[in-house]
């Protein structure tokens, strides 16, 4: 691990992908959490969440609605990998919790004046 954390982000990022059961957010996720950040790597709650608050669009194909969600927060995000860790665990617990698949909890939630879906 120590080898493969200090290559390149994408040679890192492949190398992790070499494991099994380890795709790209995974690898992503990883490198976050080990202090290397290039971007805000999500699960799927927390690319619901972005996806209703406005960020990207909903798509049948899911990493067609990852890559979305990506694009749009682009230029929007902290640059230290504490921050982006701290976004990524806040995101998934607010899907997990408040922003559920089915029947989100729009009237506790302290974001909803900022929501599209909310404000729909
Ligand atoms: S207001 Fe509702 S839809 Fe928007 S982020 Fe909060 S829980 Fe999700």
């Amino acid at each position: 691990m120590d080898r493969i954390l200090q290559e390149p982000y994408a040679k890192a990022k492949k190398a992790l992908k070499q494991f099994p059961n380890i795709g790209e957010p995974g690898a992503e996720k990883i490198l976050l959490f080990c202090g290397v950040q290039a971007g805000l790597p999500l699960e799927w709650g927390g690319v619901r969440v972005l996806t209703r608050v406005g960020y990207g669009r909903a798509q049948k194909n899911y990493g067609v609605q990852y890559r979305s969600v990506q694009e749009a927060l682009a230029g929007e995000l902290p640059r230290d990998a504490e921050s982006l860790a701290r976004a990524h665990l806040l995101l998934r617990e607010h899907g997990k919790t408040l922003c559920r698949n089915n029947g989100p909890l729009c009237h506790e939630c302290p974001a909803a004046d900022l929501c599209a879906y909310a404000n729909k």
